[in-house]
């Protein structure tokens, strides 16, 4: 169903008038669902039909014919040469057994012909109409080879014709080397993948609709160019793009059916009772920032952590528990909140990136998402949802070495050696968080949570957390996509947890959808830190890790590349079920765009500085 729909929509883009295409398409979803019972118009092939298919298909057959065909090429030049060299008494003398040769090969040609149209029928083995061309040529062939044994004699006229059949024999090998290259193809055939685009291309071969064979056409060109998940540019040129993208709409207006429950939103109105924040001691700077921007994508996280007195993070979590009435969640009072972020807060090491601050960025880029963006009607997140996609956000890099999983397993660090390696430092997160809680009955927020309850929540959140593990990126985005793109998606069901995981993943990529000064500060600290690590590396004579070369590593380059290859892929996503996200999309190429121009300045800046 997918490519009709997709090219469905292609065309109304195109033209958004021509409802006739609408309606044609949706006949075509007709009669694609009819199609097991008409059995597809095949012909079926009778068993010993289907033995000579395979025997034509065959390696020694295939090879056989190939070999003929070089034989024929070689007699064909030999003829021409030898009619060049040679006066006419002497190549007379041995035309006629060249000519015995050539009627040899051709009789086996016109063989090969009977048995193709023997095992695939007329009307099958003449679909490609170059093979009425080829058997013309051959029986032609033939006819003058018989001529020119019976009669030597041959005429002017004949003569000419003769040449000009040699130059078409020519062109026959051509194309009948090009076939079996093909079948050669064919009959390596290995993966699945191969196979399904092999079946495929026979299903287009007998069908008649032409609309299906696009549909067709289209299964193979994703197939066969490994696109079944990867999600099109926002390029409005790329109609096939667009196309994937307007696939995700489909759920999008889905979506929006489900959504507008009116008392849901009403319960989840935002308390914004200024007495309420008052009494959570939020210095009142940033109390008046996180009013206007706590849901704004071009907050400062700086400057809020700056107006805190260095306790962003931890007011910040205040406000939020506050205007989503997670206090009465919790049942928990304001003071074991602070406690408990106090801690998380000190637990977050004084590193160049991964800091305090950038947990405070995460835990509000996830909020923009899932208020301003709309995800908690969307998903129709509950209070324990939101608190779980918060939270998450909030102690997702809790005790961060500045050092990346590589390093830690590369150099037998303790982290690696108690998580074998696997997601470490994303393992570790989580676990210290709670173990902070549970240590500690005065800051410990899941205390009177009922069990069942608070396991639903340390579920989400490591889920959450363990979905910040770069190593998965690619593969989870793959499904996450998918999920979309299928007619049994459900944001607020069984595909809402993927959704929170990508939330907070998304957030924790998002500084290139900032507005690019922000950007460009967690740029320069990301890559301090990176490039401490390499000095490490060097140091300890580890391999040095990818961006983590302050000699190589060009600051420009690398984020066009993180732009292109993660995060775009990965806002095309979020846009795919929060359509709300459309106007801040385009940050993304925009922020490209100032660092192409900066390639060639950073260029000079590596020049500059040499290893010691
Ligand atoms: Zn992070």
């Amino acid at each position: 169903m997918l490519p009709s729909r997709s090219d469905s929509q292609q065309r109304s883009l195109e033209n958004p008038d021509k409802q006739t295409m609408r309606v044609d398409s949706t006949k075509r979803n007709e009669k694609l669902i009819e199609v097991p019972r008409k059995k597809l118009n095949m012909r079926l092939y009778s068993e010993s039909e289907q033995k000579f298919q395979d025997y034509v298909n065959s390696k020694i057959v295939t090879i056989s014919i190939i070999a003929l065909v070089g034989a024929y090429a070689i007699l064909i030049f030999v003829i021409v040469a030898l009619e060049e060299l040679l006066d006419e008494a002497e190549f007379n003398k041995i035309s006629s057994i060249l000519s015995w040769i050539e009627l040899g090969i051709l009789i086996i040609f016109i063989l090969e012909i009977f048995v193709g149209l023997y095992a695939w029928g007329i009307k099958k083995y003449y679909k490609d109409k170059w093979l009425i061309l080829d058997t013309l040529i051959i029986l032609l062939s033939l006819f003058f080879v018989i001529f020119e044994l019976a009669d030597q004699k041959t005429s002017n006229v004949i003569k000419v014709i003769q040449a000009v059949f040699r130059f078409l024999r020519i062109f026959l090998l051509i194309r009948k080397a090009q076939t079996f290259r093909r079948l050669a193809t064919i009959s390596t055939i290995s993966t699945p993948a191969e196979k399904i685009v092999r079946f495929l291309a026979e299903l287009k071969e007998v069908l008649e609709d032409e609309n299906m064979k696009l549909d067709i056409d289209y299964c193979i060109d994703k197939i066969g160019n490994n696109q079944l998940y990867q999600m099109g540019k926002l390029d409005e040129d790329n109609a096939e793009a667009m196309a994937w993208l307007n696939q995700s709409q489909q759920g999008r207006t889905e979506i929006k059916r489900i959504v507008t429950n009116e008392q849901q939103q009403q319960q989840l109105q935002q308390k914004k009772v200024m007495a309420n924040f008052q009494k959570l001691n939020i210095p009142k700077r940033l109390l008046d920032i996180l009013f206007k921007q706590h849901d704004d994508l071009y907050i400062d996280p700086f400057e809020c952590d700056k107006l805190s007195g260095g306790e962003g993070l931890v007011n910040l979590m205040l406000f939020f528990f506050e205007n989503y009435n997670l206090f009465d969640v919790f049942l928990i009072k304001p003071k074991v909140v602070r406690g408990y972020f106090e801690e998380v807060m000190k637990g977050y090491h004084d590193n160049p990136y991964h800091n305090k601050v950038h947990a405070q960025d995460v835990a509000q880029t996830c909020n923009f998402l899932i208020s301003k963006c709309k995800f908690i009607e969307i998903g129709q997140l509950d209070e324990q949802d939101i608190a779980c996609v918060l939270i998450a956000g909030a102690i997702h890099d809790y005790g961060h070495p500045g050092l990346t999983n590589a390093f830690l397993i590369n150099s037998r660090n303790e982290l690696a050696l108690t998580y074998n390696d696997q997601s470490v430092l994303e393992m570790f997160h989580p676990s210290q968080c709670f173990k902070i809680a549970w240590g500690n009955q005065k800051v410990n927020i899941f205390e009177n949570l009922q069990f069942q309850k608070y396991r639903r929540i340390r579920e989400s959140i490591i889920l959450m957390v363990l979905s910040t593990d770069m190593a998965h990126h690619a593969s989870e985005l793959a499904i996450t996509n998918s999920r979309i793109a299928a007619p049994d998606f459900e944001p607020n069901g069984k595909d809402k947890q993927r959704l929170m995981d990508l939330i907070v993943h998304s957030s924790d990529v998002s500084n290139p959808t900032k507005s690019f000064e922000i950007y460009k500060q967690w740029t320069e600290k990301v890559l301090t830190e990176f490039w401490l690590q390499g000095d490490k590396e060097r140091e300890l004579g580890l391999p040095i890790s990818y961006l983590c070369n302050r000699y190589t590593t060009n600051t420009a380059e690398a984020q066009v590349g993180f732009i292109d290859y993660v995060v775009k892929p990965t806002f095309a996503c979020i846009l795919g079920f929060l359509p709300a996200y459309e106007p801040f999309f385009q940050n993304l190429d925009k922020n490209k765009a100032k660092w192409q121009e900066l390639i060639e300045y950073y260029k000079q800046q590596l020049a500059s500085i040499q290893p010691k």
